[in-house]
């Protein structure tokens, strides 16, 4: 999961529930303030309900108190039965009701009753006709008023809060009274005792159901629980609602508790607005927020990772990715990166010896020059530096001189590139990129300041000049110098891989032709080295199917001119026809490391042949070549062992040729490995003596049996050269001392085969025979045993 993604995963959950949280506190707040508003409100409304009874109650005592002062009551009562007084009374009462009935529409009745509740007068109801009927408020709060005035308890006048059937609430108001104390102001034990009653709808309390029911129309409870003496509980509940987290109110007053509860979903639902508002806010802030944070993220942490990611994955310089300033962790993790990385670089593009650049450095510096060469049309010249003789530093005094004189001669070609212009350093590469160490003594340089081949040459040759004198370390003279190979591009080489080529090869001209020189990579190079990568794709080819062959060429004894061994050549009939023969193409297996494959090729393939002579009685030996390389290679004696068990071969009868030249440069391991190839039992001749000037006395060192004397020596005998001729019996000589055999090669003429007769235990060459095919070798070495015979 990218770092993107977790950070959608943990962010919003995050900030949702953040925002819910907060958006949930929010509304907890506001609805408490909205139930405690409430509370004021539903209480405003049960005060003025108490203050509407009340004024109900003072309308009703007033009527009665009007009705009792009236002149029609003291009639009534002073002439009692008197249908006239009756009637006046009825007539006042209607009146009085129709009265209070202007002001208070609730009003039922107002009446008179007797000691024994009998109704005397009744104002209100609705058939005349009728007897008169109680009011709807219960019988045993009247009954209590049956009797004379003497024996009451209950006070004058009593007010009566019921409800009737319909729920709707009802007062009462009863009122006690005598004809004496009205007429006397005294009343006696036996005087006659009246109530007046009043009964009306509690208009009050309907206007308070009416306007609670209008504003909590979700449902309310509301209980009123009189507080005085003989009234009901009066219970009122509007619409259904499960108890639960409602609003409770409860008012005391004098005349009774009211208990009031609303039913929560009624603030629930005023709130349901402010509810969607707070979503739509909280989804809002929720996505700005989350958009915010992430954009911020995106910018301060991603974008600046990815860049970095990306600025890895695209480049292989790391010079390519800036230091960024800041002390973010972003900005750390980068530079801890670049610093790493260019540590890691520096090691790897360093040599450790030298601290000049390695191959990496500069094939990686080359590549970028040629790029560079190709957009602005300029040049690019690389030199390839080998020191000469450096093997014989190594070998003669050692490693660390070796090591001494690299570093000394890199500090010194540092310097001296320094003093000139030749390099131009861009800013991304370090100077030492430009010059670097390839391989052991191998250096290569890169020009990207030169006009053509001519000037690469010139500071070549400078170059050569500056190092001529050879080097002094540790007191010792020592006599290295360079050898420089030039090649220029896009003028000759036309690839960054021919460059390199192209001055490697032009150096190895230039050792050839004695070392100490420069050479510049000519078109004649280039032929040569296109010649040899046809060679070695031939060799190649030649090797793998099997079409070399083996030329045989006779050695002849020089006493009996018996053929007593012969040297086996190889063939490849492939090159043959090119006019290339095995002294162009064996340097080039050896070059290419082929010619070890090519050297055991041609020892099993000779000892097969020699098996077949030995079976047709043949008792010489054979000669056979090897590489210098060999001499290099400790696997090659057992190799060797080898086949001599597996083709059963008597190693007496064998004789291996190697160069005197391989021995020039030789040192402990060759001649380890010389003794090692000794103790397999085959003799050992070192070929084309004379011409690699091995120290006569060296030759006591290795285990020689026989010297080939070069054939230069053979065809100069017969000229008048004297010196050739003495050098040629020194060799002779000598070759007796150490009890060396001697072979002389390359006999053309009848004279030089008499001249060497004497001199040498074998001939070879052309004048006795070339070299020839298996049957003819048969037939020659069978017609030189009957001719001897
Ligand atoms: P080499 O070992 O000196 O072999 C003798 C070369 O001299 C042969 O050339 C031979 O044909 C030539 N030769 C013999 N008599 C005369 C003569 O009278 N006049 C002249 N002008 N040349 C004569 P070749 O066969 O072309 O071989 C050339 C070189 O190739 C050999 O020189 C040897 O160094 C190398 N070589 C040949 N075969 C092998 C092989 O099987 N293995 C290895 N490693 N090198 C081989
Ligand atoms: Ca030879
Ligand atoms: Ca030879």
């Amino acid at each position: 999961m990218t770092l993107i993604q977790r950070l959608r995963l943990i962010l919003l959950p995050i900030i949702l529930l953040t925002f819910s949280i907060t958006g949930a506190l929010v509304y907890k707040t506001v609805f408490d303030r909205h139930v405690d508003s409430e509370y004021q409100r539903v209480s405003t409304f049960l005060d003025f309900f108490y203050k509407e009874y009340q004024l109900e109650l003072t309308s009703a005592q007033s009527a009665l108190d009007l009705v009792l002062s009236s002149n029609e009551l003291i009639d009534f009562l002073n002439q009692a039965e008197n249908s006239y007084t009756a009637h006046m009374l009825h007539v006042m009462l209607n009146n009085q009701l129709r009265l209070v009935q202007q002001r208070l529409p609730g009003v039922r009745s107002i009446q008179i009753a007797d000691y024994m509740n009998n109704i005397v007068i009744s104002a209100g109801d609705e058939d005349p006709f009728k007897d008169p009927s109680w009011p709807n408020f219960p019988k045993k709060i009247l009954d209590r008023h049956v009797g004379s005035g003497g024996s009451y308890t209950l006070p004058i006048e009593q007010h009566i809060l019921y409800s009737e059937q319909g729920g709707e609430l009802s007062l009462g108001v009863i009122r006690r009274f005598s004809s004496e104390l009205i007429l006397q102001d005294k009343i006696s034990k036996n005087s006659s005792t009246y109530k007046a009653i009043y009964d009306a709808k509690a208009v009050s309390y309907q206007h308070l159901v009416e306007a609670l029911s209008q504003d909590f129309k979700h449902g309310f409870a509301l209980t009123i629980k009189p507080n005085f003496q003989g009234s009901d509980t009066v219970v009122h509940t509007f619409g259904a609602f499960e108890v639960g987290d409602d609003l409770f109110v409860r008012k005391v007053n004098d005349w009774f508790t009211i208990e009031l509860t609303i039913d929560e979903n009624n603030m629930i639902t005023a709130l349901s607005t402010l509810r969607w508002q707070l979503l739509v806010v909280i989804l809002s802030l929720t996505i700005s927020c989350y958009i915010a944070i992430w954009f911020g993220i995106r910018r301060q942490v991603i974008t600046p990772i990815r860049q970095l990611v990306n600025s890895l994955q695209t480049t292989h310089n790391v010079p390519q990715i800036e230091k960024l300033s800041g002390n973010s962790e972003v900005a750390r993790l980068n530079n801890a990166y670049v610093d790493l990385v260019d540590r890691v670089q520096y090691i790897s593009n360093s040599d450790r010896l030298t601290e000049l650049g390695n191959r990496q450095s500069f094939d990686l510096c080359l590549e970028e020059e040629i790029t560079r060469a190709n957009a602005g049309q300029t040049v690019v010249a690389v030199l390839h530096i080998d020191l000469d003789n450096f093997k014989k530093v190594n070998d003669h005094f050692g490693h660390q001189l070796g090591d001494e004189l690299l570093t000394d001669f890199s500090t010194r070609l540092l310097e001296f590139l320094d003093s000139k212009d030749a390099i131009v350093t861009v800013s991304q590469r370090r100077k030492v990129d430009y010059i670097a160490r390839l391989a052991g003594d191998e250096f290569g340089v890169i020009f990207n300041n030169v006009a053509d081949s001519d000037s690469a040459e010139t500071i070549a040759l400078e170059i050569n000049q500056y190092f001529s004198s050879g080097f002094n370390l540790q007191g010792k003279l020592l006599d290295v110098q360079v050898s420089i190979g030039v090649a220029i591009y896009p003028e000759v080489a036309k690839s960054q891989a021919e460059l390199v080529l192209y001055s490697d090869e032009a150096k190895h001209q230039a050792k050839h032709r004695g070392k100490n020189q420069v050479q510049v990579f000519t078109k004649e190079i280039a032929d040569n080295l296109e010649l040899r990568k046809f060679i070695e794709s031939v060799l190649v080819k030649s090797y793998h199917g099997d079409k070399f062959e083996l030329a045989f060429q006779p050695l002849f004894n020089s006493k009996t001119m018996e053929i007593v061994c012969y040297e086996v050549l190889l063939r490849c009939p492939m090159l043959a026809v090119h006019g290339i023969g095995p002294d162009k193409f064996i340097p080039i297996a050896e070059a290419t490391g082929l010619i070890r494959l090519i050297d055991l090729w041609v020892i099993e393939n000779a000892f097969k042949a020699h098996n077949r002579l030995v079976e047709q009685g043949y008792k010489g030996k054979a000669a056979i070549n090897i590489s210098a390389l060999e001499l290099n290679n400790p696997n090659f004696p057992q190799e060797l062992e080898r086949l001599l068990t597996q083709y059963q071969i008597n190693p007496h009868t064998i004789e291996l040729e190697i160069t005197e030249t391989s021995l020039i440069d030789s040192g402990e391991k060759t001649e380890r490995i010389l003794w090692s190839i000794k103790r397999t039992g085959v003799n050992l001749a070192l070929d084309d003596f004379g011409t690699g000037f091995t120290g006569l006395s060296q030759l006591a060192k290795y285990p020689i049996d026989t010297l080939k004397i070069d054939r230069s020596f053979v065809s100069n005998l017969t000229t008048d050269n004297d010196n050739q001729q003495t050098m040629f019996n020194v060799i002779v000589q000598l070759a007796t001392i150490y009890g060396l055999d001697t072979v002389a090669e390359g006999v053309e003429t009848e004279q030089e085969c008499e001249a060497t007769r004497a001199k040498c235990t074998y001939l070879q060459g052309y004048y006795l025979s070339k070299p020839v095919g298996f049957d003819e070798l048969v037939e020659k070495i069978e017609d030189s045993v009957a001719e001897t015979t």
